[in-house]
């Protein structure tokens, strides 16, 4: 199995920590996302070391995975937040985050969820446009309060990874322009309701050269001094997240090698840095657990069909991206090329193309990688329930998230009179 992976494998069986992927399925049935506790622990711990010795929060970007008990996880292990909506500040809080280590992101915040940051006391407001500083600025004037602020820019930096996952081109509907930034600086000060604090930036995601987001750290401090030339001095630097995981036959650096061309340009500053990562804390700490319901064999393609689908797995859909995709138990059959699918009515309806696999119907296949933007991003097409996550911590497995039932994907609905 490759480096990073929660899942090994034990006499060819697959494991999470002590538990097989085997018995978790036939105990919380498929599909199912099973997330390792360790896993999440350890790649936490890999920023922390990696940050040692400097001021700088850790700043988990939830929308990666967003289940109370992965929350809990981080912020027992005294991690801060990311957030993009009202919802998911109340994940963090009710998973017991603390407001004051939470960093509100996001291009379209809404007055309500700008209430809800301040009356919670949130650490900053990540702001990405001028319309957002006077809204924002009003806002906290009803409540008699000072908002926190940093402004997101754009650093116009080639984060060279798949396009629908860059954000900080010229071209992105994130951050404000890079030669904006002065200007909206100047405007924040004279905004009474508004505290400067810092500048932020989160130039794309699955990142594996360190070099872009270093340029993107140069070209911050450069603004960061001509800001204070101009009299405005701000405190911190929030870096983002985006730093990239193994798929398939990437080699990421490492959070140290990640971060050193970065940290080297920060030698001598003053200011404390934030970081948000997401898909690199969970994204390898989590699988998903599916049942092949039936092998077809065609002219021209074979196909495993299997009972999770683009609505519980978007990626492959969505981005055309890589799941490793293995057998959970060895098998004495004769391997195939199958296309990996789900029962959704779609033809972008696929979690792997073309995988060799040694399968009978009934058997349970694992798609690895799946931790991050994987339930997060789930949906109920087709009628479909969510399927049940659950967090195994030694030899222990805790259902996390029950599979939802049929009747409460309509509950919310009613039949005309
Ligand atoms: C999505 C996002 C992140 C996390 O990105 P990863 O690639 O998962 O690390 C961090 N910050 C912001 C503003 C984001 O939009």
């Amino acid at each position: 199995m490759s480096p990073g992976q929660a899942v090994h494998a034990r006499d060819g069986a697959l494991h999470i920590e002590d538990l097989s992927l085997d018995a978790l399925a036939r105990r919380f049935g498929t599909p199912c996302y099973v997330y390792s506790r360790a896993a999440l622990t350890s790649a936490y711990a890999a920023w922390k070391d990696a940050l040692a010795g400097r001021r700088a929060t850790i700043c988990y970007a939830v929308k990666a995975n967003s289940n109370l008990a992965i929350l809990g996880v981080f912020a027992r292990l005294g991690s801060g937040f990311d957030i993009v909506s009202g919802g998911e500040l109340a994940r963090v809080l009710a998973a017991g985050g603390q407001a004051s280590r939470t960093v509100f992101s996001g291009v379209g915040k809404s007055a309500a969820e700008m209430r809800l940051g301040l009356e919670a006391g949130v650490r900053c407001f990540n702001v990405e446009s001028a319309g957002e500083l006077e809204r924002l600025n009003s806002v906290a004037g009803e409540l008699d309060r000072q908002a926190p602020i940093a402004l997101r820019v754009n650093p116009d930096v080639d984060p060279k990874t798949h396009p629908y996952i860059s954000t900080g081109l010229k071209k992105n509907k994130f951050g404000v322009p890079f030669e904006d930034a002065r200007t909206l600086y100047a405007r924040a000060r004279t905004l009474p309701n508004l505290q400067i604090r810092g500048i932020a930036c989160h130039i794309g995601s699955q990142l594996l050269d360190p070099a872009p987001i270093a340029e993107a750290t140069a070209k911050l401090l450069h603004l960061v001094d001509r800001l204070a030339a101009d009299g405005i001095e701000l405190s911190h630097l929030d870096l983002g997240g985006g730093m990239g995981i193994r798929y398939r036959d990437e080699n990421p650096p490492g959070v140290a090698a990640y971060l050193a061309p970065m940290l080297a340009r920060l030698e001598g500053r003053h200011e404390e840095l934030c970081f948000e990562p997401g898909r690199s804390l969970v994204g390898n700490a989590g699988v998903l657990v599916t049942r092949v319901e039936y092998l077809k064999y065609g002219p021209e393609k074979n196909f495993a069909v299997v009972d999770a689908a683009m609505n519980d797995l978007a990626r492959p859909a969505l981005y055309d991206a890589f799941h490793d995709i293995r057998p959970v138990a060895p098998r004495e059959v004769a391997s195939h090329v199958y296309d990996v699918v789900g029962p959704v009515c779609e033809s972008s309806d696929f979690l792997g193309h073309d995988r060799e696999l040694a399968v009978e119907a009934g058997d349970l296949l694992a798609i690895l990688s799946a931790g991050a933007y994987g339930m997060t991003m789930s949906s109920n097409y087709n009628s479909r329930p969510r399927a049940a996550e659950v967090m195994v911590d030694g030899a222990h497995a805790h259902e996390i998230r029950r599979r939802e039932t049929v009747e409460e994907l309509f509950a919310l609905e009613q039949t005309l009179p």
